[in-house]
């Protein structure tokens, strides 16, 4: 069986890194998803300097702290990107490229979305739309699917899903594409041109915040939370900026603080709920 961990945080930035602490410090079993340092908003920061207790720095400089303590801290660090939440009864499927990890609750810290989405994307997800080779691949066996994404990583799903039988597109440029069906995605448009397919793989380099749950709330580009950071799906928590403005560093930590605090008293909740029942 995958290990469960208490509480999955997907994201290692300031504000993932807080939320990972102080989930330990209460005893808790953490894994963090962790993409490289370099995707870090603090990371690009010329120079902090409105940060209590510390002198001013480089976000740099500041990043590369967080990430030693966390390394250091006894979490799980599993480095890859996030591809999807699943609610799966009393738990939560969280896929990471080819990895599969199980959490008793979820604090989603993954930053800013900037991410634009081809026509057709949102509305066939899940409808012939996957971002997920290793999940969705078998549902595909014998068919025709476009694989779009110039990356290593898209290359190697794209083989993947030759090697479980189906019929490979591969798009590795970058362009406007577009999804087109009815009640299911039928075909991928490009250049003028129309490819029948039964499915899309669209294997970008970042996962929207916005597609990675279903069932969140959404307004002025940020998760809805209560005071508590919790999300509209019980056991799902968010904190720092993709909660919303303001995009600052002590918000961050800490919303990280209060959602890691929320999470834990869900986990204990949920399962001493489980041993009275
Ligand atoms: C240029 C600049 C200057 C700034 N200066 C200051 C300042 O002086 N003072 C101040 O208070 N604030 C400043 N900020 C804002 C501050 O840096 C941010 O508010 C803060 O770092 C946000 O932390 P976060 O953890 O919410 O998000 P991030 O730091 O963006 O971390 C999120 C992490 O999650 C990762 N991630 C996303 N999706 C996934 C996924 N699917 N799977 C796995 N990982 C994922 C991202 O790659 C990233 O590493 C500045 C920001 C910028 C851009």
């Amino acid at each position: 069986m995958d290990r469960l961990y208490d509480v999955v945080i997907i994201g290692a930035g300031a504000a993932g890194t807080s939320a990972a602490l102080t989930c330990l410090s209460r005893g808790k079993a953490a894994a963090v998803v962790a993409n490289p340092e370099e995707t870090e908003s603090l990371y690009k920061a010329e120079l902090v300097s409105n940060y209590p207790g510390l002198p001013p720095m480089t976000g740099k400089e500041l990043a590369g702290l967080f990430r030693r303590q966390l390394e250091e801290s006894g979490a799980a660090l599993i480095r890859g990107r996030a591809l999807s939440v699943l609610p799966m009864g009393e738990s939560f499927g969280v896929a990471v490229e080819d990895q599969f990890l199980m959490g008793r609750s979820v604090i989603l810290a993954a930053g800013i979305t900037r991410e634009k989405l081809y026509p057709g994307e949102a509305a066939f997800l899940g409808r012939g739309v996957s971002y997920c080779a290793t999940c969705d691949g078998m549902l595909y066996r014998g068919k025709t699917v476009a694989v779009v994404g110039g990356s290593a990583e898209a290359r190697r799903d794209a083989d993947f899903l030759e090697s479980i039988g189906c019929k490979v597109l591969r798009f590795e440029k970058n362009g406007a594409y577009a999804v087109k069906g009815e009640e299911k995605a039928s075909a991928l448009l490009f250049e003028g041109q129309e490819y029948p397919v039964d499915g899309v793989f669209i294997l970008k380099d970042t996962v929207s915040v916005t597609r990675l749950a279903p069932g969140l709330e959404y307004r002025n580009g940020g998760i809805v939370t209560d005071r508590h950071m919790a999300t509209a799906v019980p056991g799902v928590f968010a904190a720092g900026d993709c909660t919303g403005k303001p995009y600052q560093l002590a918000k961050a930590v800490g919303e990280g603080n209060i959602a890691a605090l929320s999470a834990c008293e869900y986990v204990d909740t949920s399962s001493s709920a489980k041993h009275t029942n």
